[in-house]
């Protein structure tokens, strides 16, 4: 399995220009051979490999271009690893067609390879190749056994500068004796709603802050395209969104934390939450806003820790139709709050819901140990 910890770094000078290099030529040679790509394709020329592409930027590209020796070998490589992985899923139409990468607009960030301890997580700094030691904030550290696999350098709008170091790890599954067993049914205005009727809401700071961000965004709009105070502007729309993302993952992470202690079987429901947020599903701005789908995938990777399992009940599962007593199907539209049987069975719509899910995610999880 796999780990990332991200800490937030800060290069001195040398090392903030060698990383604006180094940024740069990942996304020279990103477009270089994205328009050799294009060009081969219309000549019919057969796609290239990866393996194709990098040896033409090693014998082609490094020569013509002698700056791009200059930068770390393995974040040149790792862009042109980026750039198969975007046609291919453009193949297999899980993605759109690849795009040249825009010095203002694109994500600066590269990534690097572990080899020969060329990575280092230190007391107050981060070892990198071709920049040494830069200062870091480490706030907590990966434990023995875990393998350094690669560390990905970013720059975030605001002009901060992140370093996250990723991990492998062999995953020490000790079966648990499943005792305590909770469903989520996701709620389209908040979080979650329990088996155990808890309701949890999104943090509401974030509602606050979302008004903070909406009148620095409006003050942004009046402003002349990148002038000086445009720039300031925009950084510090940049700062809140980064300042509302850090809330609501500590939110998160409490939360998830918080359940996987408690639970040894977790049961949700299997959404699709791009299409919940697209498709006008409730409110779309609530739906982005909570973070349902982070959530998830928190208890995922925590409960694995734990020996403790998510289990995904299937998006066919009527959870909001069937009685959680008898087991009757109603039909019930999104309107009707309260659920209601002919058995007498009179509740929420939503805690009926996550019973059922609590009810068959168990149900599932016997059928996979049996
Ligand atoms: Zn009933």
């Amino acid at each position: 399995m796999n780990k990332a910890y991200k800490y937030r770094i800060y290069p001195n000078k040398t090392q903030e220009q060698q990383l604006a290099r180094t940024f740069g030529c990942c996304r020279f040679v990103y477009n270089q051979i994205l328009a050799l790509q294009e060009t081969n394709h219309k000549n019919n020329i057969k796609h290239m490999s990866k393996f194709d592409m990098n040896n033409y930027c090693n014998h082609v590209l490094k020569a013509e271009y002698p700056f791009l020796k200059e930068v770390d070998k393995f974040a040149v490589t790792n862009a042109i690893y980026f750039l198969e992985t975007g046609y291919q899923r453009f193949f297999q139409k899980q993605g759109g067609y690849p795009k040249f990468k825009n010095k203002h607009r694109s994500r600066k960030s590269y990534t690097t390879n572990f080899t020969n301890n060329n990575i280092e997580v230190l007391e107050h700094e981060i070892k990198l190749p071709k920049l040494g030691k830069v200062k870091a904030v480490i706030h907590r550290v990966a434990p023995s056994g875990y393998h350094l696999k690669s560390a990905t350098v970013s720059q975030e709008r605001d002009g901060s500068f992140y370093c996250s170091v990723l991990y492998e790890y062999e995953a020490v599954i000790m079966p648990v004796a499943v005792k305590e067993i909770i469903g989520l049914d996701y709620k389209s205005d908040g979080l979650y709603v329990s088996s155990d009727e808890k309701v949890c809401g999104s943090p509401k700071y974030s509602r606050k802050a979302a008004k903070k961000l909406a009148k620095a965004q409006r003050r942004l709009k009046h402003m002349q395209m990148h002038s000086s105070n445009y720039n300031k502007q925009q950084q510090k729309v940049a700062r809140i969104h980064r300042h509302i993302s850090n809330q609501r993952k500590d939110f998160l992470h409490k939360k998830s934390t918080e359940i996987a202690n408690l639970y040894d079987l977790v049961c949700v429901e299997n959404l699709n939450m791009k299409s919940m947020s697209n498709k006008g599903f409730g409110n779309g701005k609530a739906t982005l806003d909570n973070g349902y789908g982070m959530l998830l995938n928190m208890l995922d990777y925590k409960l694995a820790d734990r020996g403790r399992q998510l289990i995904r009940v299937g998006k066919w599962y009527a959870s909001s139709q069937i009685c959680s007593c008898c087991g009757e199907v109603n039909k019930m539209t999104l309107s009707d709050r309260k659920y209601q049987c002919s058995c007498g069975n009179r509740m929420d719509r939503d805690l009926n819901a996550a019973i059922n899910i609590k009810n068959e995610g168990y149900r599932l999880y016997r059928e996979i140990v049996a």
